[in-house]
C-alpha cells in the first residue's frame, strides 16, 4: 500500500451512497519542479490525481471543491442521465494517470451536464492537458485549448477569483494558455494586461514570471513574422 495516501469518507450528495476516496498526506508532497502554466510535477505520489471525486454508486463526478454543491434539479439531471448507464466502478483505490484521466473526464462530462461555471469547468480542463502532458500525450493541446475558452468567457462573466486564481493570476494564466497554443498576438496582450495591473505588485514571483513569459511571446511572434516574410 502506498503510505502517502489515506482514505476519506464521502457522502454523495446524489444517491447519499457512503463511499471512500484516496487522498496524499500533505506532509508526502514533494515538489520537483512547476510549470509556467502552474503545473505542478511531483517526485512523489501526485495529489492531483485525486483531485476529482467520482461516486462509484452513481457515477456522479465532481472537483473535491465543490462536489458537494448540487441543486435538486442538477440531481435529477445526474440520475437521468449518468446513473442510468453507470456501471458502478470504485475510483477509491490508488490512481495511476489513466485513471486520473477518467476521474477527472467524467467530472468534465457531469460539470457540462449540470452547466457549471466556466471557470470550473476551465480548471477541470487545465487538469486533464496536464495529465495528458505527464504522458507525453498529443491530447494536452486539445484540453488547454478547452481551457482557455472557459476561462477566457470566465474573465469576462463571472465573479473572481476562481479557486485560487485571482484576476491577475487568470490573466497571466489566459496569455500563458494562448503562448503554448502558439497564438502569441492574444498571448502579448493577455501578458501586457497581466504587467500592467497594478495587482501585480502584490506577487512578485508572478510579476517576474509574467514579464519573462511575454518577452517569450514577442520573440516567438518575431521569429514567426520572419518565417512568414522569408517564405
Ligand atoms: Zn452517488
Amino acid at each position: 500500500m502506498n503510505q502517502d495516501l489515506f482514505d476519506r469518507e464521502i457522502q454523495c450528495p446524489v444517491c447519499k451512497n457512503i463511499f471512500h476516496t484516496k487522498r496524499v498526506k500533505s506532509s508526502a508532497c514533494r515538489i520537483e519542479k512547476r510549470d509556467t502554466d502552474f503545473c505542478i510535477t511531483y517526485s512523489s505520489t501526485n495529489p492531483m490525481f485525486y483531485g476529482a471525486i467520482v461516486c462509484p454508486m452513481c457515477g456522479y463526478a465532481a472537483l473535491e471543491s465543490n462536489f458537494k454543491d448540487i441543486t435538486p434539479q442538477g440531481k435529477k439531471i445526474i440520475e437521468a442521465t449518468i446513473t442510468k448507464r453507470w456501471v458502478p466502478r470504485s475510483f477509491g483505490e490508488e490512481r495511476d494517470v489513466h485513471d486520473a484521466i477518467e476521474a477527472y473526464k467524467l467530472a468534465l462530462v457531469c460539470g457540462q451536464l449540470l452547466n457549471l461555471k466556466k471557470g470550473n469547468l476551465g480548471n477541470i480542463c487545465l487538469r486533464l492537458a496536464w495529465l495528458y502532458r505527464f504522458i507525453n500525450s498529443e491530447r494536452e493541446q486539445e484540453f488547454l485549448a478547452h481551457a482557455l475558452n472557459c476561462f477566457e468567457e470566465a474573465f469576462l462573466h463571472e465573479p473572481l477569483p476562481i479557486g485560487n486564481l485571482d484576476e491577475v493570476s487568470l490573466t497571466y494564466l489566459i496569455g500563458e494558455l494562448y503562448l503554448r497554443l502558439g497564438r502569441y498576438v492574444e498571448s502579448i496582450d493577455w501578458f501586457n494586461k497581466a504587467v500592467g495591473n497594478p495587482l501585480i505588485k502584490r506577487n512578485k514571483k508572478l510579476e517576474m514570471q509574467a514579464r519573462e513569459q511575454w518577452r517569450v511571446a514577442k520573440e516567438e511572434f518575431k521569429k514567426l513574422k520572419s518565417e512568414v516574410q522569408v517564405g
